[in-house]
């Protein structure tokens, strides 16, 4: 891994903020974009633009291709065995939403279960109790302990007979906790339940394959694996997604419509109504090919010593408590400092040019499991570097001082 050649395609690594060179440590937000992931989105624009798979004519067959070759590169890039499992959507929240709605209308009877963890984004917390609105089902909560790792005891003995769903992140946003989900999914097929795996923020991180995991549906956002906002992905097994009712309904998810009936069109294209973000699906397949060059292995085990380097400079700050020590963890740092508020805690780091998140990280129930409003979160990534650790490690004994 050649940092230094690594940052220079990041354009935004080398701008400055309130005159210091911006280190920017909230990727479990939103990661930077490659030149190669923005030239591609324009270059397309400039050159190939024109609505997908309706047109005869040239540029329409030229976008057409690269939106389908974007799915073949997702399907490779997860494992999965057809491009008809590979259905595109906004993001990581409108899959969840679009497979609490359709799971709704099929599996779900008033009084169902779905299993959800302590350690849920909103995203797979709210579309459920939208649900349970709606249809009188019931979450069910895997606790965690002291270090943040899901307690398996506990989640074998929440299956019962009306549990029909189990919804889990791969990843902790907020602790970094990496799940053993490969566990978690076996034990919910003894019991016959179908899992979906929240792979928000693993998936810029560790190699997933659905094939090995067996993971029924798994969903994922472009923008925070290098790529492009509001495009994001929702992977199904096909028998799976065959029994699903269509989501949403407009063109593209049709094959014959009348004013007496409609049939809908093969898959995945059943659940992509209207234009897709075809720009946005080449932008993120040029994101995949940026990574897949760098190595997702090669990946990992960088970040695994920034987050060692990380945690030791971190825990040595007098009156720093750090929230989240799983065995298995990824290179997510969230903190208090003394009773310093997260908000002065990232507000003054800002000023130093240094980018954190504050704030409850869309986990209120999280928070609350742990006592706290909110925490401090450094998130990093491999373009990150000691040095800018050590930015971080100074930044916060300069603000400590100050209170
Ligand atoms: N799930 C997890 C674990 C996340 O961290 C996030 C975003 O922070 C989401 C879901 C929601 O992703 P998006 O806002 O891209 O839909």
């Amino acid at each position: 891994m050649n940092i230094e050649k690594i940052r220079s395609d990041f354009p935004i690594l080398g701008r400055a903020v309130y005159g210091r060179p911006l280190v920017y440590l909230d990727n479990a937000a939103t990661t930077q974009k490659p030149r190669v992931v923005v030239e591609g989105i324009a270059e397309e624009y400039y050159s190939v633009n024109a609505n997908v798979h309706r047109g005869v004519h040239f540029l329409s067959q030229q976008a057409t291709a690269l939106h389908e070759a974007a799915r073949e590169r997702v399907r490779q890039f997860i494992g999965a065995r057809s491009i008809a499992e590979v259905v595109f959507t906004r993001g990581t929240t409108e899959s969840i939403n679009l497979l609490a709605f359709c799971l709704g209308e099929t599996i779900l009877q008033e009084g169902d279960e779905v299993i959800v963890s302590v350690m849920e984004h909103h995203s797979n917390i709210v579309p459920w109790q939208l649900l349970a609105t709606r249809k009188g089902i019931r979450l069910k909560v895997v606790p965690m302990n002291e270090a943040g790792e899901l307690q398996l005891d506990a989640y074998e003995q929440l299956f019962g007979p009306r549990t029909k769903v189990v919804s889990l992140t791969h990843v902790s946003n907020v602790l970094g906790t990496v799940n053993p989900v490969k566990k978690l999914i076996d034990t919910a097929h003894t019991h016959g339940v179908p899992v979906i795996l929240d792979a928000a923020q693993s998936i810029p991180h560790l190699s997933i394959d659905v094939g090995a995991l067996d993971v029924d549906f798994l969903v994922f956002s472009a923008h925070k694996i290098y790529g492009p906002t509001g495009i994001g992905v929702l992977y199904g097994k096909e028998s799976w997604l065959e029994r699903l009712p269509p989501y949403q309904g407009g063109g593209e998810m049709i094959k014959h419509v009348s004013f007496e009936g409609t049939t809908f069109n093969e898959l995945p294209f059943k659940f992509e109504a209207g234009t897709p973000d075809y720009i946005g699906t080449h932008g993120l397949a040029v994101a995949l090919d940026y990574i897949s060059a760098l190595g997702l292995e090669n990946i990992a085990a960088y970040e695994h010593q920034l987050l060692l380097y990380a945690t030791e400079r971190l825990t040595a700050i007098e009156g720093l408590r750090l929230y989240g020590e799983a065995a298995d963890k990824s290179s997510v740092l969230s903190f208090l400092v003394d009773d310093i508020h997260p908000f002065d805690m990232g507000t003054l780091l800002d000023r130093l040019g240094i980018a954190v998140r504050t704030g409850h990280h869309c986990a209120y129930p999280l928070m609350q499991r742990l006592g706290i409003e909110g925490t401090v979160r450094a998130s990093l990534t491999f373009y990150n570097t000691q040095a800018e650790i050590d930015a971080l490690a100074e930044g916060i004994e300069r603000v400590r001082r100050m209170f």
